[in-house]
């Protein structure tokens, strides 16, 4: 029999994973520099808390989530996105008591039933951030500024930032409001899942991705215009850091986000050299969430990376990918025994140190060792036992060197 990993779900083979972990030293390593801490959180969650926070009418819930009832008949769901587990955490901790701001991330795999096609899986992965207990607006730049440096550290440049601001509670109403009434005469132009939005939740309209919906709604209000004086001021700082800050940004109102728990400030980066499926990061800050799980009322802000359609824009393989530093030969029994123990001190001192295995012939060995790359090839035989001496030999150049039949003199020579 014959098994195949699910539609949409894949494997992530080498080198392809060496990329996957440089971005994920690089992303932890600027996370570090402004004081953000991993936390790992459960991919199977209560499935409450994803339709509580995410929103009953979105399509993450109403058609993308893997619910199943446990064997105990609890309805549980593989997550579709983090903020929510984390809020569940940050409250079921109390993390709140640490001081503020709290700043975390997180890296790993998210769940949507969605239709599988370039740049979308079924199991794909992000790497997260969270700040909670402020609302500095200092802040909301701060994390843009980081993404932003992120995606230099790891060599992506053509990406744009997009900005805006969806308003609050009090504002949001309003806007809804005017845009029903644009989208009113030509309800009929759009599709059934923007028939159906129109009335429980309008906004997302601006987010459907068909096309004859995408023209139909051209020029429609702007959420900018409608925000209240505190929105307004909030995101015209936002904009004034984003500038002080050198971030170069544009403002797109139409960007509303998937999830129903952003306030205010909401970004996403896009990259011109990716297909249908350009986000390759997506965030913003979430006003009430916390006190709506239970939780103190702070505000939260944080953004996520999806790993699979950055991956593309990253050329070559990190330095880290290459060939092990030594291969040994050996030839006879004592020999295998002496390499073996010679390999693992090699190891010891942090080199990638490969052996022949299955007594194959020296011809097979040399032929392994190249095919793997090994950057010095030792052959130890009887000859090199007794006399206690190797030769080195430089699989680039082809030079061979001697040495001492020992780690320190070899590690010296090579
Ligand atoms: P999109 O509009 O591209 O579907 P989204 O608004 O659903 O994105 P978010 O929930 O904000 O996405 O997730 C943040 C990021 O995670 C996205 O910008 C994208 O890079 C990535 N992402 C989301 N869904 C998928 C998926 N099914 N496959 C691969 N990556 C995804
Ligand atoms: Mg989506």
């Amino acid at each position: 029999m014959k098994f195949k990993a699910l539609k949409g779900v894949h494997d992530i083979l080498p080198p392809e994973t060496y990329i996957w972990q440089h971005m994920e030293v690089v992303a932890k390593e600027v996370f570090r520099t402004y004081g953000y801490k991993e936390i790992r959180l459960p991919i199977i969650e209560p499935t409450d808390i994803f339709i509580r926070s995410i929103g009953e009418t979105t399509d993450i819930v109403e058609k993308e989530m893997y619910t199943f009832q446990d064997k105990g008949g609890r309805s549980v769901t593989l997550r579709p996105e983090g903020t929510a587990p984390f809020v569940r955490a940050f409250i079921e901790h109390n993390l709140y008591n640490e001081p503020s701001p709290q700043k975390y991330y997180y890296i790993g795999p998210m769940f949507r039933y969605e239709r599988p096609q370039a740049g979308r899986q079924r199991q794909f992965y992000q790497i997260a951030v969270e700040v909670l207990g402020t609302d500095d607006v200092k802040v909301d730049a701060e994390v843009i500024s980081m993404l932003s440096i992120f995606f230099k550290k790891i060599g992506v440049k053509d990406i744009e930032i997009e900005v805006t601001s969806i308003g609050c509670g009090r504002c949001r109403p309003e806007y809804k409001v005017a845009l029903k009434n644009f989208l009113k005469d030509k309800l009929n132009i759009f599709c059934d899942d923007c028939k159906r939005r129109y009335d429980i939740n309008p906004l997302r309209i601006l987010d459907c991705k068909v096309k004859t919906c995408i023209d139909a709604r051209e020029g429609s209000p702007s959420v900018i215009e409608f925000l209240c004086k505190d929105c307004k001021v909030h995101f015209n700082d936002v904009r004034y850091y984003l500038r002080l800050l050198g971030i170069e940004h544009i403002i797109n109102p139409n960007l509303v986000r998937g999830l129903d728990y952003y306030t205010r400030t909401t970004f996403e980066v896009k990259s011109p050299l990716l297909g249908a499926q350009n986000a390759v990061a997506a965030g913003g800050r979430y006003g009430s969430l916390v006190e709506e799980f239970g939780g103190p009322p702070v505000s939260g802000i944080g953004f996520a990376v999806g790993i699979e359609r950055v991956i593309p824009l990253i050329k070559g393989l990190p330095s880290i990918w290459g060939g092990p530093d030594i291969f040994l030969c050996s030839l006879g029994k004592e020999a295998e025994e002496k390499s073996l123990l010679l390999a693992e001190q090699l190891r010891g001192e942090g080199l990638w140190v490969e052996l022949g295995y299955d007594k194959s012939s020296l011809r097979s060995q040399m032929r392994r060792a190249d095919r793997i790359g090994a950057k010095n090839v030792i052959v130890v035989g009887e000859d090199e036992l007794k006399k206690q001496r190797v030769i080195i030999k430089n699989m680039k150049d082809k030079n061979e060197v001697e040495a001492a039949f020992d780690v320190k003199a070899i590690i010296k020579t090579i």
